[in-house]
């Protein structure tokens, strides 16, 4: 008897989530690949960073740049490795605005990225951990 009371409730329930539009939920995003940023932010480096100074004070060289494709660059941290604590990144111009450059390779460089040639910045003891939760 109880049971058939619940079994009435549910029916209910199923049939106000369907009027309340539940059901109709946008299913889950598909996962982006992992370089989905650089055709997304596919734009020449501004002036200033052509040809500036990484945070190590390494200066970049147009003429001699690896692609964000040689490199395996991908859109997001290498645990706890990222362009912002690499030796090559080259601050952005706009506090605001997180992009900036790399001293060794081609085009926009998210801080929060990372590639290959990463090399963790002088001003760390300790070179962060590329696996942490390992
Ligand atoms: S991780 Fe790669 S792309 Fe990022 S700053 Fe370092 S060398 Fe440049």
């Amino acid at each position: 008897m109880l049971q058939i009371g619940s079994t009435t409730s549910l029916l209910g329930l199923a049939g106000c989530a369907e009027f309340v539009g539940i059901e109709d939920e946008d299913p889950e995003p598909e996962p982006r690949e992992p370089d989905w940023c650089i055709e997304e932010y596919d734009e020449p480096v501004p002036e200033a960073q052509e040809t500036g100074e990484s945070i190590d004070g390494i200066e970049r060289d147009p003429d001699d740049l690896n692609s964000r494709y040689e490199v395996a660059y991908q859109c997001h941290p290498q645990g706890f490795q990222l362009c912002a604590n690499c030796r090559y990144f080259i601050l952005p111009d706009d506090d605001d605005v997180p992009i900036g450059a790399c001293a060794i390779v081609d085009g926009r460089v998210r801080s929060q990225d990372w590639c290959g040639l990463y090399e963790h910045t002088e001003r760390l003891d300790e070179p962060p951990d590329p696996a942490p939760f390992d």
